[in-house]
């Protein structure tokens, strides 16, 4: 299959290599000259532009930091037309940026207005699911395009979710990631709280990850430093998930929760906490590098 991939930062960049493995002929676009040559280097094809990349492709994946950039992508922005002008009748898009659900859904509807089929496909697994290719697909959208996507979905990912309509995946994503944002909060609190009192941050994480407070930041994401080699906090908490990112997801979290008049108190101040972790200059870092935010010495 022909698939025009667009944005290769953390994710999209190993996802485009997955289904190039996959034997698919991918062809790559991103803004970003360093994430191209990373792809460039596994054999990609690189596209002049956005627009060149969807020249005769069957299906585009796109994989953008946020609404705005998706919105700007496929709808255009400043009166300038969109992608969706340059991409054929027929094709499925499949967008795996994590975005408001409301977004989604209005490009979808112009997506279908010009004959194209659209689905959102939010992820879960992080970086290290993304290169692995067992991510988990919280898809929104008809039961005929989620069968369209499958193939493609099967080479990135190890479990596909169908969550509802168009933007019911977007809604999945952001309860997963307010859930994760507050348990990576938590879990740092709690090593931090530890440390501080002398403990081996490796003991102790061993401890509550075989005990009642066990969770993913545990398993396979601590935020202490040398517990996980390959977690970000081992390598200085580069790549992963960035705080601007969980922050975002925790702003679409806290909309959503006034829209439906639902209460949601930590995640408003897991929102809070990041905010003010990444006003202090640690916006570009993982996630995880909250925990600096709460030693005495971070
Ligand atoms: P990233 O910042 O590493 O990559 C985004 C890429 O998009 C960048 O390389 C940027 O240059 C490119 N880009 C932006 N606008 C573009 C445009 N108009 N055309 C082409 N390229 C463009 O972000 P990421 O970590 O890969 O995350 C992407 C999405 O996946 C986000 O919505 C994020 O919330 C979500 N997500 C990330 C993780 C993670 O662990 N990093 C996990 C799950 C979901």
């Amino acid at each position: 299959m022909q698939i025009a991939f667009i944005g290769l930062g953390n994710m999209g960049g190993p996802m485009a290599i997955n289904l190039h493995k996959a034997g698919h002929t991918v062809k790559a676009f991103d803004l970003s000259k360093d994430a191209c040559a990373k792809v460039a280097a596994e054999g990609l094809v690189i596209a002049a532009s956005a627009e060149d990349a969807v020249q005769g492709a069957e299906a585009v994946v796109s994989m953008l930091p946020a609404s705005q950039h998706v919105e700007g992508l496929f709808l255009g922005r400043d009166g300038a037309g969109g992608l969706l002008q340059r991409i054929a009748k027929g094709v499925l898009i499949i967008d795996s940026s994590t975005i408001a659900a409301a977004t989604s859904q209005k490009v979808a509807k112009a997506a279908q207005a010009a004959g194209i089929a659209f689905i959102d496909a939010p992820v879960s697994g992080g970086t290290g699911g993304a290169v692995a290719g067992t991510l988990t697909f919280m898809v929104g959208g008809s039961d005929a395009d989620l069968e369209r996507a499958r193939p493609l979905l099967e080479k990135m990912g190890a479990n596909i979710f169908h969550a509802g309509a168009v933007g019911a995946g977007q809604t999945a994503k952001i309860c997963n990631n307010m859930l994760l944002g507050i348990l990576m909060i938590g879990t740092s609190e709690a090593i931090a709280l530890g440390v501080a009192n002398g403990l081996d941050p490796k003991v102790l994480s061993e401890i509550m990850r075989r005990s009642s407070g066990g969770n993913w930041a545990l398993e396979k994401y601590n935020p202490f430093p040398g517990v996980h080699e390959n977690a970000p906090a081992s390598k200085n908490y580069a790549g992963g998930f960035g705080t601007d990112l969980m922050l975002k997801d925790l702003g679409l979290a806290q909309e959503n929760a006034m829209a439906v008049k639902a209460s949601t108190p930590l995640g408003g101040m897991a929102r809070a906490m990041y905010a003010m972790h990444s006003i202090a200059g640690n916006g570009a870092l993982d996630f995880s590098s909250v925990i600096r935010s709460l030693q005495k010495n971070g």
